[in-house]
């Protein structure tokens, strides 16, 4: 399959169908249904489809929900991260610390502004930004953090945060995979000074595209309303709500980053089922981690003490020394048995572009490499089935076992 569709996990699967009955399973499917086709229906009848009530009143629900002071909805995840760098007052010149281990965006959004992403390695157990690394790449130049909590496992948001502390750094969550996330009681959202959500089609939570910004701080909040829409001081909607001359101010270079009321709808109507869809997630990776934790050549992912992963994603890890194949063919096995997979993520640094652009190179960040090329990301979502996610564990099952490496088996059968 080609890279493309690991790097957009989604694109694949418009042309997979779902079929419950010995079909292929997808990677991937949004649990979509009537409630957002009768809100977006709602929205078109209104007459007012661009950003305005209803995007007020997702922005409010969602708030409530993950526990946050300010909410501030735009089109993409990734607008969300660079409108929060840019509320950070990051700028060219300055330098933002990111894990390799993450999705393009994270790191194309500091470029936005100028700075130059540093990449940092991961711890191996969780897969997130290692906070030592992290400590150790600060310079005079850096100005923010920003932890990815991969799959929906978060960071460790207090060792991180103190070491940002002391350094006055920002710190920008990217939480694109982890709604509803939860760290020491307190919902991934309302922890630091911003947290960026993306409802990109395969998220958790899925506008078809969208994202969102919490902050405890009121004047960033602010600025990030006015910069979401060209810089504007007052949005065209409250200009029509109080009826107010057409007279408007331009105060800064902008950008148009708004979301549509029509993709807010759908945000609201899917909060309404986000712990559903979660418990229903949860039980899934459960089922899995039972029946692959048995096996000397599968290693489960891990909740961290005092967290609760949103469980976006179920990243396997294969022990390739019991394995007789790599990584690649064990996924190409896979998808000869109907199961959709992928892997999250390629590190940054063995990109092209990071290479060409800041020098970066294999062997800069071993520890993610060495994650990169045993991880495995299973089809996780709502609508599996049981009796799907049970063909799931029955095919990785099945591969594990055939393509044991011999000596490893005499090993662990002598052990
Ligand atoms: C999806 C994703 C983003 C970007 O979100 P978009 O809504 O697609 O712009 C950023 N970071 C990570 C880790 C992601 O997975």
């Amino acid at each position: 399959m080609p890279d493309i569709f690991d790097a957009l996990p989604g694109m694949d699967l418009q042309t997979m169908k779902n079929d419950s009955h010995g079909g292929a399973i997808p990677f991937h499917r949004a649990s979509v249904g009537e409630e957002e086709v009768r809100a977006v229906t709602e929205v078109i009848r209104s007459g007012w489809l661009t950003m305005g009530s209803e995007t007020a009143r997702f922005e409010n629900d969602f708030s409530d929900y993950v526990g946050a002071r300010h909410s501030v909805a735009v089109c993409s995840g990734t607008a969300a991260l660079h409108l929060a760098l840019v509320a950070a007052g990051v700028r060219a010149g300055d330098e933002v610390i990111a894990p390799t281990t993450t999705f393009t965006a994270t790191a194309e959004a500091i470029g936005y502004t100028g700075a130059r992403p540093v990449l940092a390695d991961i711890d191996p157990l969780t897969m997130n930004l290692d906070p030592e690394d992290f400590s150790r790449r600060i310079t005079a130049k850096t100005r923010a953090v920003i932890p990815v909590h991969l799959g929906g496992q978060p960071c460790e948001m207090d060792a991180i945060r103190e070491i940002a502390c002391r350094h006055n750094l920002h710190v920008i969550e990217d939480a694109a995979h982890a709604l509803p996330s939860i760290y020491k009681a307190r919902r991934v959202g309302a922890i630091s000074e911003f947290t960026c959500f993306s409802f990109y089609a395969t998220k958790t939570l899925t506008t078809g595209e969208g994202g969102m910004v919490t902050t405890r701080n009121g004047i960033a909040a602010e600025r990030m309303r006015v910069m979401r829409l060209h810089g504007i001081g007052r949005d065209a909607w409250k200009r029509h709500q109080s009826g107010e001359s057409a007279d408007y101010d331009v105060k800064e270079a902008g950008f148009k980053y708004n979301l549509s009321d029509l993709l807010a709808a759908i945000g609201t109507a899917q909060l309404a089922k986000s712990d559903a869809m979660c418990e229903a997630r949860r039980k899934i990776a459960a089922r899995y981690s039972h029946a692959f934790e048995p096996d000397a050549a599968l290693e489960i992912p891990l909740e961290a003490p005092d967290t609760r992963s949103s469980w976006h994603l179920y990243i396997l890890r294969l022990r390739l020394e019991q394995l007789a194949i790599d990584r690649n063919h064990f996924m190409q096995q896979l998808r000869e048995k109907g199961i959709g997979c992928s892997v999250h993520f390629k590190p940054l640094h063995l990109h092209s572009y990071y290479h060409r652009q800041f020098g970066y190179k294999p062997g800069d960040f071993p520890r993610a490499e060495e994650q990169y090329h045993r991880c495995i990301s299973l089809p996780i979502y709502p609508d599996l089935t049981h009796e799907q996610a049970d063909r799931v564990i029955a095919a990785v099952l099945e591969i594990a076992h055939a393509c044991r490496r011999k000596h490893a088996k005499a090993a662990h059968a002598s052990a």
